[in-house]
């Protein structure tokens, strides 16, 4: 009769784990092994590059020879992935004697332990044990932890706890945020949304949790922001987890920061979950890579929300003309003739290439081609509108090489 597995959450840490073989099947467990603190002993002639890694990094311990009886001294748990049958026999042998559980990748009715597919959700681990259909058991996890994420599983009142969670939303596209900032949303009781933030997920959000549509607060830039400190602030204090759901990154022109010193100033927790930026992230979906070898080895990212030469401005157009690497505009449409001409003014090429990404990863993105010397000019007969990321440099001519004369 073939009874199943007593599934059992073993406790690893610090505790010796013994791998043996250095394959592709090693580095899959690997890293498990060192997310709950195992320590983790891989014997094996050879180990691919990725745990080589590890072991370069001190994550792991490697002993670069063939497996000797003796490896299993002192092992909790053996997990034998070699290529070779005769060693994993030899492994699970000895792993009986000892009375060490012992999982075989080669040939799972042989171990005594079987691996599960894993996934983690605040706290919760899951492990799916199916009948030897790692995919049907990696299926059903991905669904459990779904679910989990999604707050399907009756969220318990005793595990929270207020306080405000500030959570990037990345570019606009619902799938570039990070599964750490979704679940935070996911689980808020105020979400205190921009206008830029990935609004698609708003509308999963449970229909018991408060939305604030910083939009719809008073106008003017710093009565605004004061509102919203306040208001993260009044809820964290009421006892609710508060999320403040931004576009992009929070700390990126996002004034995250005023808001991290308003609750420290109230006494409130706050937590950061970062979020894909913009001016990285919307030029790479539109092809255009920020550095390139040998083209530039930097890149600026600038606010061009005051024209040059503004007296509240904060930037040195000047120097900014007289790097040479890639420069990064946000928030720069209306200003951006003006500031063209300040960096032609401080000695750029006006031949430099420009793009124009506006609405990034949004239906309605399009890439809008231009030199620094006819930017202004484009922007205008383009009709272009915020949100819009403007790159200016090479880099423009290493992602649309036809659209500029040859350099010589
Ligand atoms: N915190 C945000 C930036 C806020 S400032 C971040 O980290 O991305 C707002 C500016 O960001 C816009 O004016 C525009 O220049 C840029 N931006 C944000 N999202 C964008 C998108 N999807 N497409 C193009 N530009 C975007």
């Amino acid at each position: 009769m073939d009874f199943p597995p007593y599934p059992s959450g073993l406790r690893l840490a610090g505790r010796r784990v013994l791998v043996v073989g250095g394959g592709t099947v090693a580095q899959r467990r690997v890293p498990q092994l060192i997310a709950v603190g195992a320590d983790v002993h891989v014997v094996s002639p050879d180990v691919t590059p990725a745990i080589e890694g590890l072991v370069g990094s001190g994550e792991i311990t490697w002993h670069q020879r063939p497996f000797q009886d003796a490896d299993l001294d002192g092992a909790w748990y053996v997990i034998a992935v070699t290529d070779d049958l005769a060693v994993n026999d030899r492994v699970s042998e000895l792993a009986e004697e000892h009375r060490v559980f012992c999982v075989r990748s080669d040939d799972g009715t042989r171990g005594t332990a079987w691996t599960p597919a894993v996934g983690r959700h605040a706290g919760v681990t899951v492990a799916v044990l199916g009948n030897r259909e790692p995919r049907r058991s990696a299926a059903i996890r991905n669904e459990i932890v779904e679910g989990l994420r999604e707050g399907r599983f009756v969220p318990s009142e005793h595990d929270k706890t207020p306080g405000v969670t500030l959570v990037g939303g990345g570019p606009g596209d619902p799938d570039l945020m990070s599964i750490a900032g979704h679940r935070a949303l996911m689980e808020a009781d105020v979400v205190v949304a921009d206008r830029l933030a990935p609004r698609e997920l708003l509308g999963d959000l449970p229909a018991d949790v408060e939305l604030i549509d910083v939009a719809k607060l008073p106008r003017g830039r710093s009565a605004q922001q004061e509102e919203i400190n306040r208001v993260i602030v009044e809820h964290a204090l009421a006892g609710k987890r508060v999320v403040r759901f931004k576009g992009g990154d929070n700390f990126v022109f996002g004034r995250g920061y005023e808001e991290i010193i308003a609750c420290r100033e109230a006494g409130v927790p706050v937590t950061v979950i970062p979020g894909l930026t913009s001016p990285i992230a919307v030029p790479a979906i539109a092809g255009i890579p920020v550095t390139h070898r040998g083209i530039t080895h930097e890149f600026t990212v600038v606010s061009g929300h005051l024209p040059p030469g503004h007296p509240e401005s904060l930037v040195d157009f000047d120097a900014l003309a007289r790097m040479r690497g890639t420069i990064v505009l946000m928030m720069a449409v209306e200003n951006s003739a003006a500031i063209a001409q300040a960096l032609l003014t401080g000695g750029r090429d006006a031949g430099t290439p420009v793009a124009v990404v506006c609405d990034g990863t949004m239906p309605t993105q399009r890439t809008v081609i231009a030199t620094l010397s006819t930017l202004g000019a484009t922007i205008a007969t383009e009709q272009v509108l915020p949100p819009a990321i403007i790159v200016i440099g090479e880099v423009v001519r290493v992602a649309f090489p036809d659209a500029f004369p040859a350099t010589s």
